[in-house]
């Protein structure tokens, strides 16, 4: 099965099918998130998957800058995601907060702006505002009073596309039925461990494209516990790899590009961004697609901890 390059956003513009993560809070050492983008776009990215809360658009717009300044690309070959972080709901804050981003990036304008998560914190400078009891503060604000603040982000210049991170089926659908602009992407956990298929579906459904975040299980967590399953362990995925003469990593990425998603898997190593980056000239059959699909434990690595004492948010909603 042939996958294209680029997946189209209801609004016309075109999403480089695989990304460049930079979530590396608790493994980067200062300038590495720069040297790996420079190095991915060196490589051929042409898409960066960053966050106010990773703390690194800084970084991320040095190595855009210096890319775009020597040469290999300019500005409107680039796909730049961020996103609004939970301190930022109440509608007026949401440009705020992208006006910040934007300076940290050094750019006008991103190609993707998402709202990270459904849960709102405390309004403040304090990305995770806690209590006395070590509790974080949360405020509540209407997602669909939020999403209009994405709106008028766009409609303001301040980003050619807006969407949405983290939601569940019925948060999804509260975003649509207040929308005025639809969200045209939503950023999910996907794994082979966490195939997260229903609401791939539901998402699908309603015309959202879909990005697939974490597609290693992001193995280096530090949250990881000793009964953990290992994604790259499983005997179905090597035996698939060494019967293609591809990585483990591969086959995960060709998997979700296969899947009609959009990845961005993660790395600050060069030789592992080289091997992320080489998914098109290999395929997966029917039959191993569903030897692939077979690895799904429903294994959630992300979002439970700061999501659970929510009282109006519960990630228990099954999808
Ligand atoms: P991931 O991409 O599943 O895994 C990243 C880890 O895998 C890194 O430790 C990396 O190590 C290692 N790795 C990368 N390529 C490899 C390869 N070819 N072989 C072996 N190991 C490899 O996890 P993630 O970083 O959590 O997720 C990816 C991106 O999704 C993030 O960086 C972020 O941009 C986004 N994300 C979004 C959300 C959200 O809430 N929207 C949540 C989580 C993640 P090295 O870097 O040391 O090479």
């Amino acid at each position: 099965m042939s996958v294209p390059k680029s997946v189209a956003l209801p609004g016309g513009a075109q999403i480089p099918a695989v990304g460049c993560g930079t979530w590396t809070v608790w493994q980067a050492a200062p300038g590495a998130v720069r040297d790996a983008i420079k190095a991915a776009i060196a490589e051929g990215y042409r898409h960066v998957d960053c966050a106010w809360v990773y703390g690194n658009e800084q970084e991320v717009g040095e190595a855009i800058e210096a890319k775009i300044k020597d040469g290999t690309v300019a500005r409107s070959d680039l796909f730049i995601t961020t996103k609004l972080w939970d301190t930022a709901h109440r509608r007026g804050a949401v440009t705020e907060q992208l006006k910040k981003a934007l300076a940290r990036l050094r750019l006008d304008y991103v190609d993707l702006y998402l709202i990270h998560w459904p849960t709102s914190f405390k309004e403040g400078d304090i990305d995770f505002p806690k209590d006395d009891n070590d509790k974080h503060i949360f405020e509540f604000h209407d997602i669909q009073d939020t999403w209009k603040g994405m709106e008028d982000a766009k409609d303001a210049g301040l980003t050619k596309n807006i969407g949405i991170s983290n939601f569940n089926s019925k948060q999804v659908q509260r975003v649509i039925d207040g929308a005025r602009i639809k969200p045209c992407n939503i950023q999910i956990e996907v794994n082979p461990l966490f195939s997260n298929a229903r609401l791939i579906d539901f998402c699908q459904e309603r015309e959202l494209t879909v990005t697939a975040y974490a597609p290693f299980g992001s193995p280096n967590r530090p949250w990881k516990k000793s009964d953990d399953p290992v994604l790259f362990e499983q005997p179905i995925l090597k035996d698939i790899a060494a019967a293609k003469g591809k990585s483990p990593a591969q086959v995960c990425l060709r998997f979700l590009l296969q899947r009609g998603l959009v990845v961005i898997p993660k790395s600050v190593t060069p030789s592992r961004l080289k091997e992320n980056f080489q998914l098109y000239d290999f395929e997966l059959s029917e039959a191993e697609m569903k030897q692939m699909f077979s690895l799904n434990r429903d294994h959630r690595v992300y979002g439970q901890e700061i999501t659970l004492d929510h009282p109006e948010y519960p990630f228990s909603i099954p999808f």
